[in-house]
């Protein structure tokens, strides 16, 4: 079996054709785990025996013909995401020894499925990062080269597709978690339109902009993940209807370019520029797009974005879920809890947070940064009257080292051109484009498609077509 070349498509042909059984497959990626990931680190922990059940299950399904699309079809989950009984730390000591009490809606359309769950992977602690370096539980390695980030916050779940330790995953993408680690590691990740998919049992970063997302190696891959789970969801107050727009034949694609040039390295600009030259090819019209608001997404999203996760993050207060430190008083387990659960980061938005949001500065930040983000939403609805997509390169440069971004602002700088859809609420998606080189290694770069509202139909038409130019 070669793992590097399967996909959904083949495995679920090789499956139903009794070819070898979903235990089989399950064993040969929990082979490649055990031989890959002490170097890789993708995994926080691998659900070996569950898996192998589940696997069992989906055996049966297919034997008595009742098998779906993912059917036996082996997943990796991101560790914010619950899966009933079993752990979900989210990265951080907080909730290093907290199990879920009840499965992620999308984890119970999984389940429904008979898709197996092979484990859980690393991530940015309580997803906040662009590195997975934040991670309490040690680094995730860029498989492509071991001496690079593999992106964030799910740089766990992208490893382990990059480097065939899961078919497909699940990420969530607050400010480009699924589409910059795809993007570094030289796959396919997709965050839906906001609603899309139900947001019940992930847990809540800022919880106006989280998406849950798949990774794949194929946009076809992305797709049949994504329709396995999205749909309306009544646990979920801000699920949409199900509802895909039906759209026209994409033809026309707007570049922000006055957006772009501004701090692309030059390779991954040209890797780009290749890469509409072939889609023109292809009988895309390509046209320059003014989005004059939208570069300040990045100042948006990093007011907006600690204003909620410093709300939803009170909850961990050494009473309610996980770690709890023990003292004296109440205030003092609140304050030694959360001293000693949270790491840098997540202290550091935690006061940016409750900064934006006091009373004395409200108006000043949060509101303003409010404001911005309608701004931002009609730029996008105005440009979507002229073109059919939005695209740009995902990230600004390629896998970075570790280390190399330990001051804030120029990790926080590696979403400039992945918060845009998230303050929008767009669907969005990374698909690999050309390669560039850094210090003698080959590093991939993503093309970034931006779509209207519920116009995933239109990234997976333009994401097929980018895929066919390499
Ligand atoms: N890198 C961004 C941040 O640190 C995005 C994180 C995410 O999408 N979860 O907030």
């Amino acid at each position: 079996m070669n793992l590097t070349k399967l996909t959904i498509t083949e495995a679920r042909r090789a499956l139903d054709a009794k070819e070898y059984s979903a235990v089989e497959l399950t064993d040969t990626y929990l082979k490649n785990i055990a031989a890959r990931d002490g170097e890789i680190h993708a995994y926080l922990e691998v659900w070996e025996k569950e898996a192998r059940e589940e696997a069992k299950k989906a055996d049966g399904m297919i034997a008595r013909g009742e098998q779906k699309p993912l059917t036996g079809i082996p997943v990796a989950n991101k560790d914010n995401i619950l899966v009933e009984g079993r752990i979900a730390s989210s990265a951080s000591k907080m909730l290093e020894q907290y199990r879920a009490t009840y499965d992620a809606t999308v984890i119970t359309k999984l389940k429904e499925q008979g898709a197996v769950i092979l484990g859980r992977t690393n991530m940015d602690e309580f997803a906040m990062g662009s590195s997975t370096e934040t991670s309490a539980f040690g680094n995730t390695k860029n498989p492509r080269d071991l001496s690079r980030v593999p992106g964030g916050s799910s740089g766990g779940p992208a490893a382990a597709v990059a480097a065939d330790m899961a078919l497909v995953a699940l990420g969530s993408d607050t400010g480009g978690s699924i589409r910059q680690p795809a993007a570094l590691t030289g796959i396919v990740g997709m965050k839906p339109t906001y609603g899309a998919v139900s947001r019940f049992g992930l847990m809540a970063l800022a919880s106006s902009l989280d998406q849950i997302g798949p990774f794949a190696k194929t946009v076809d891959d992305a797709r049949a993940l994504f329709e396995a789970i999205r749909g309306h969801d009544k646990m979920d107050s801000t699920s949409l209807p199900d509802s895909a727009r039906a759209v026209k034949t994409p033809k026309k694609l707007g570049i922000p370019r006055a957006f772009l040039e501004k701090g692309t390295e030059p390779d991954v600009l040209a890797a780009f520029e290749t890469t509409l030259a072939l889609l023109k090819e292809k009988g895309y019209e390509i046209v320059d797009i003014e989005l004059p608001t939208v570069p300040h997404s990045l100042a948006v999203y990093y007011i907006i974005q600690p204003a909620e996760a410093s709300t939803n993050l009170a909850r961990y207060d050494g009473i309610r879920y996980g770690l709890s430190v023990p003292a004296d008083s109440i205030q003092e387990v609140y304050t030694k809890t959360r001293g000693a659960g949270f790491g840098r980061e997540v202290r550091r938005r935690i006061l940016i947070g409750s900064f934006v949001l006091s009373s004395g500065y409200a108006d000043a930040y949060y509101r303003k940064a409010r404001a911005l983000r309608d701004t931002i939403r009609a730029e996008f609805t105005d440009a979507f009257q002229k073109v059919d997509a939005v695209v740009m390169p995902t990230t600004p440069s390629p896998a970075f080292k570790f280390g190399e971004k330990s001051y804030p602002l120029s990790m926080y700088a590696e979403d400039v051109f992945a918060t845009p859809a998230n303050i929008a609420g767009l669907p969005a998606m990374s698909v690999p484009m050309g390669e560039v080189e850094r210090d003698g290694t080959s590093l991939p770069t993503g093309f970034q498609i931006i779509a209207p509202h519920l116009g995933e139909n239109t990234l997976f038409t333009i994401g097929s077509d980018v895929e066919s130019t390499l």
